[in-house]
C-alpha cells in the first residue's frame, strides 16, 4: 500500500460521482484523469491551514477558497504536473479531523485530475488524527516508525518527505535520530541521482528557535552528500529562494493560505526538473502580485 494518495482512475471517478449525484458529474467532467502530464513538473503546495468549517476566515483569507483557486489553476493547466506535494500546516489551528474531511475533500479534484498526492506533516498538524482521517496512509508500511516519511522516485531526481513535527501547536519541529539516520542511509544507496528533501519546517539555523530543532545535525546529512540539491520547506509563509556556502538551494515556500507580513504572495509553487537544475515558477494567487510569475533558474550544485 503506497504511503501517498494515488490519482483517482476513472472508474473511482465515476462511482464517486454516482455517489455524489449528477450535478457533481457534471461540474467534475472536465477534471476526469485524461490530459496530458509532464512527468518533470511537480506542483508545490504549503501551509494550506484548511479548517473542517470551508467558510472559516483567518486573517482576512478563506482558506478554503485559496486552496480551491490553487488547485484550479493547477488542474487546468495545459499540461499538467506529474504529482503534488505539499509540505505541512495541512489544518488549519491544531489538527482536528474535520479539518483532515477538508483535505481529502478538496484534494479529490486534483487526484481526479491525475496526479497523486504526497503529504508532508507541520506543527499545526495532528499525525494520530491525519492517520485517522486517512487510513489508506496508516496502513501503508512506513520507512521511519510512527513518522509520515517516504520517498518518491521520479525520473530526474527522488523527492525524500520528511516530517518534522514533534509537538502539535507547539512551533518548532524536530526530526530525529532516527528518521536522519534512515535519511543518511537512503541518500547513500544512490550517490549520484540528485535528491530534494522537503520539510516543513525551515532550517533553525540564524538563532531563532522557531524552526528545525536537529538543524545542525540536518545540515550534516545533506551538505556532505552532494546528491542533495535542495531543501524545501514553508512554516514561514514567506516566499524566499537562497542558497547556502556549500550550493545547496533553500527554498522558502509561499502559503497556499495567509501571509504574516503585508504585501507578501500568497500561492503555490510549479517545479520544473531537467538534467542540470530545477526552475521554480511563483503561481501567485494575486495574478496583479509582483512576483507573480517570476521565474527561477536554481543550478545543481556539482
Ligand atoms: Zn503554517
Amino acid at each position: 500500500m503506497p504511503i501517498y494518495l494515488p490519482k483517482l482512475t476513472r472508474r473511482q471517478f465515476l462511482g464517486r460521482s454516482l455517489m455524489a449525484g449528477a450535478g457533481l458529474l457534471a461540474g467534475c467532467a472536465g477534471h476526469s484523469g485524461a490530459g496530458r502530464h509532464d512527468a518533470n513538473a511537480f506542483a508545490l503546495f504549503s501551509d494550506t491551514h484548511l479548517d473542517g468549517n470551508t467558510g472559516q476566515v483567518t486573517r482576512g483569507v478563506n482558506m478554503a477558497r485559496n486552496f480551491e483557486r490553487a488547485a484550479e489553476e493547477l488542474v487546468s493547466l495545459p499540461q499538467k504536473p506529474a504529482r503534488l506535494f505539499v509540505t505541512g500546516d495541512l489544518a488549519h489551528n491544531s489538527g482536528q479531523a474535520a479539518d483532515y474531511g477538508t483535505v481529502a475533500k478538496l484534494l479529490t479534484p486534483v487526484r481526479e485530475a491525475g496526479l497523486p498526492v504526497h503529504l508532508a506533516l507541520g506543527n499545526h498538524d495532528h499525525r494520530d488524527r491525519f492517520w485517522q482521517a486517512f487510513q489508506e496512509l496508516k496502513a501503508a508500511r512506513r520507512p521511519v516508525r510512527d513518522h509520515q516519511t517516504s520517498i518518491v522516485r521520479t525520473p530526474l531526481a527522488d523527492w525524500f518527505i520528511l516530517d518534522s513535527l514533534e509537538t502539535t501547536l507547539s512551533t518548532p519541529g524536530l526530526l530525529g535520530q532516527e528518521q536522519l539516520a534512515w535519511l543518511a542511509r537512503s541518500l547513500d544507496e544512490h550517490p549520484s541521482k540528485p535528491a530534494i528533501v522537503l520539510v516543513h519546517h525551515n532550517p533553525g539555523l540564524e538563532g531563532g528557535n522557531m524552526g528545525l530543532k536537529d538543524t545542525v545535525a540536518f545540515m550534516e546529512v545533506l551538505r556532505p552528500r552532494r546528491r542533495v540539491k535542495a531543501y524545501i520547506f514553508g512554516h514561514t509563509h514567506n516566499w524566499k529562494v537562497q542558497k547556502d556556502e556549500s550550493g545547496l538551494h533553500l527554498v522558502n515556500l509561499p502559503p497556499v493560505a495567509y501571509v504574516f507580513r503585508d504585501g507578501d504572495p500568497s500561492g503555490w509553487v510549479l517545479a520544473k526538473l531537467h538534467s542540470g537544475g530545477m526552475r521554480l515558477e511563483l503561481r501567485s494567487l494575486d495574478p496583479n502580485h509582483r512576483e507573480h510569475g517570476r521565474v527561477l533558474e536554481l543550478a545543481w550544485r556539482a
